[in-house]
């Protein structure tokens, strides 16, 4: 599953939409992905909106609609300012396993999988997700939609403090676990927490009570700054058209001095002492590990 740099990669690739208003959308309304709203409700909603803003949080994509804004020419820089949030319509996206989103011509053709097609005058932004586990639904009109939403490990207010008042009683729990936990540590997933436990370095099975959280904290904000740098600055996309899809991005980043390039090549070896690395189960993830940097749980 995408983890928060790909999220962040996705959501560049519709950005030249920014300022463009809707005026056609297509559906696939029996497909799983309108769980949320029905596809009909969202197709109503959007009709001759225009796309003023998005942004994302962890492994959750936001594109917020203004129905009175008019679409701004493309050769004009500025978007116009954005209106009253409470008068914005939030439109939220989850990518799931296979999800992918592509730019293509204003008369592309919707193909088998393509459930989800926002049209304008210059172009076709497209979702599409042949396993069906992402999302589409919109927000019932509210300020901010994400208000309640835990701290990202990149937001300043990501503080030691905060950390530890949100595991407090989660001594017991493994790190991997716990940078697994979405409620904790947003937009974390399998590859980053094994790189996290990596370059603490820390056994993956370890409890928190026996691990100090100041340096959790720091070397998460590490691996998420780098993540972003290497994932999602080093890879957007001139052209939006192949856009973007998991696994894509592998062969490129992150740089060969992170754990990430070896865990899964056959004789993988730690890019830090070069002992060969361990592979097993922890948290019900498949997990690697180097047992000389890491020692034991
Ligand atoms: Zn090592």
């Amino acid at each position: 599953m995408p983890e928060l740099a790909e999220v962040e990669l996705a959501r560049r690739i519709w950005e030249p939409a920014l300022g463009q208003r809707i005026i056609a959308i297509d559906t696939h309304p029996h497909t799983r992905v309108y769980r949320d709203t029905p596809a009909a409700s969202i197709e109503s909603s959007l009709s001759l909106q225009t796309l003023l803003a998005s942004r994302t949080h962890g492994k959750r994509l936001l594109f917020s609609f203004d129905p009175n804004a008019r679409s701004v020419p493309r050769l004009k820089k500025e978007l116009p300012s954005l209106p009253p949030p409470q008068a914005m319509l939030h439109l939220e996206l989850h990518l799931g396993m296979s999800g992918r989103l592509f730019l293509a011509a204003p008369d592309y053709p919707t193909a088998k999988h393509d459930h989800f097609i926002l049209r304008t005058r210059e172009l076709s932004l497209v979702y599409s997700d042949y396993r069906q586990f992402g999302r589409v639904f919109l927000h019932p009109p509210v300020a901010d939609p994400w208000s309640a939403l835990p701290f990202e490990v990149l937001d300043r207010r990501f503080t030691l403090t905060y950390l530890k008042r949100v595991t407090s009683r989660r001594g017991g729990t493994s790190l991997k676990a716990l940078l697994l936990d979405q409620a904790i540590f947003p937009g974390v997933g399998n590859w980053m927490a094994d790189e996290i436990c990596w370059r603490l370095p820390c056994h993956p099975a370890k409890k928190l009570r026996d691990l100090e959280l100041g340096l959790v904290r720091k070397v998460s904000r590490q691996i998420c700054r780098g993540a972003m740098r290497h994932v999602a600055d080093k890879n957007s996309p001139r052209d939006g058209s192949e856009g973007f899809s998991p696994g894509r991005y592998v062969e490129q980043v992150p740089p060969p001095s992170w754990l990430f390039q070896h865990r899964w090549k056959a004789g993988g070896h730690c890019p830090r002492c070069h002992s060969g690395l361990a592979r097993g189960t922890v948290a019900t993830r498949t997990t690697a590990w180097c047992p000389s940097c890491q020692g034991a749980a």
